[in-house]
């Protein structure tokens, strides 16, 4: 009730909600009680959690942040919920994003943009923006994202949260709304690193329903929970040092390093080569799978129905007039451009070559270090409105997070201090593939 309340109070200046589930939350939180009653208490029986609006909740309308979706009431769950579901966690409602998870600010979304709680002038970041200000603004305890290209990371990074995009396979997408299916992961954003421990720990592991997830047990990432970094090899990218990065990030940067060093890490400058290539082929990649898992929404099976459609053909090309958004039909145009014949093999298979360099660069690097370490974004939070005329600006705001989506590897961002004008930075911590655990102890480390 003290959360309802709080979301009540905070969320029409913040907007991280799209739906709220309060009915459904008292009656979850009550069968809590009674579990708890029993003696049937987990970590997670009672906790107040919200999720992104790109996971299917049965018999709550689902939306991805998209007028396409409009009266869509998905049937079943997404595994990642169902799995905090049954242990007990209770949902709050349904977050706030940028269309299809498409961005980097959060304003993209169909249901207005949502603001940093920090600065109500500013982005939260995206495509997870709902999930990182929620948690910043109290009103939940611990959320779920998707990242793609960055969606949980460089929100967290801009929310002074923590957020963890898992190695690709540790986790279900089973019930998540695809964007880029090779590259789509779901991850938690929390306060802090022991929650996101616990929540990851929670929603990982094999599904018979996803044949992308990976079959391998999945540690017990509390026990990674001990601020030991002695000997711990980090490695510092060369050409992360681009020419746009803000004098602030660069500061936070050279101050986490420092406090690393006097909690006993070692440095080790590496090179990832083809990092130059990867915003670029992950721009290729994306909008290629985006444009076709976008195909589905025409129209007739589910969400938005053109009423002005005089035969079939005209109302598939008006639902999706009407329904996508500008950002989305520049995807769409972009793929199907890139997947087109004659122009396939120049575009997409050259870009999923360079995504197999960006890989061996990162596994290269990570024959003589433990963790990379890197900043999140380029820049602290941006103003609202500043970036969404220029896309390709706004592309460039995930350059640091992209590359690990295209290695398929894991990394967490973590705050690390304060702009001049007291907006949070990040600093992100990358893992080998399946190496979540080394990153949540540094992280760990880091925060303590
Ligand atoms: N900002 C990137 C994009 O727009 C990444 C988004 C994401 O990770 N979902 O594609």
């Amino acid at each position: 009730r003290a959360l309802l309340a709080r979301i009540e109070a905070t969320d029409p200046k913040v907007n991280a909600f799209i739906t709220v589930t309060a009915d459904e939350a008292l009656t979850a939180a009550q069968e809590a009680d009674k579990r708890i009653a029993a003696g049937e208490m987990d970590v997670l029986t009672g906790i107040p959690v919200a999720l992104k609006d790109i996971f299917l909740t049965r018999g709550v309308r689902t939306t991805c942040g998209s007028k396409i979706l409009a009266g869509f009431v998905p049937p079943y769950d997404a595994t990642s919920w169902e799995r905090l579901r049954e242990r007990g966690a209770v949902l709050v409602g349904k977050l706030n994003q940028d269309e299809f998870a498409m961005g980097s600010s959060c304003e993209s979304s169909a249901f207005g943009s949502t603001k940093n709680p920090w600065d109500l002038a500013c982005i939260p970041g995206g495509s997870s923006g709902g999930s990182a200000a929620a948690i910043a603004a109290r009103q939940a305890t611990a959320t779920l994202g998707t990242d793609t290209g960055g969606s949980i990371r460089q929100p967290a990074s801009h929310c002074g949260c923590v957020g963890l995009k898992p190695t690709y396979g540790r986790v279900s997408r089973y019930g998540v709304i695809a964007y880029a299916s090779s590259l789509d992961q779901v991850g938690p954003v929390t306060r802090d690193v022991r929650d996101a421990a616990i929540m990851l720990g929670a929603v990982a592991g094999h599904d018979p329903k996803d044949s992308t997830s990976v079959d391998r047990p999945v540690p017990d990432y509390t026990r990674s929970l001990v601020p030991d970094v002695k000997g711990l090899k980090v490695g510092l990218p060369r050409e992360y040092h681009i020419p746009g990065l803000d004098p602030d990030v660069k500061q936070a940067m050279d101050a986490a390093i420092a406090t690393y060093r006097q909690l006993g890490a070692e440095f080790v400058d590496i090179s990832l080569p083809h990092t130059d290539y990867a915003v670029a082929t992950y721009y290729l990649i994306a909008t290629a799978e985006a444009s076709s898992n976008l195909a589905r929404y025409d129209g007739v099976r589910f969400g938005h129905r053109s009423a002005e459609a005089g035969g079939l053909v005209d109302m598939y090309n008006k639902s999706r007039a009407e329904g996508f958004g500008a950002e989305v039909k520049r995807r769409i145009m972009l793929g199907t451009y890139a997947l087109s014949s004659g122009y396939y093999d120049a575009y997409y298979l050259k870009a999923q070559k360079v995504r197999t360099l960006i890989m061996h660069d990162f596994l290269k690097a990570f024959e003589t270090v433990d963790v990379i370490l890197t900043p999140v974004a380029p820049t602290p939070p941006f103003r609202i409105g500043e970036k969404v005329n220029d896309p390709l600006q706004m592309y460039l705001s995930d350059i640091f997070t992209i590359p690990v989506n295209l290695a398929g590897t894991c990394a967490v961002s973590v705050p690390t201090g304060l702009s001049q004008s007291g907006l949070p930075i990040g600093l992100q911590l990358i893992g080998r593939p399946f190496g979540e655990e080394s990153i949540i102890k540094a992280a760990y480390a880091f925060e303590q």
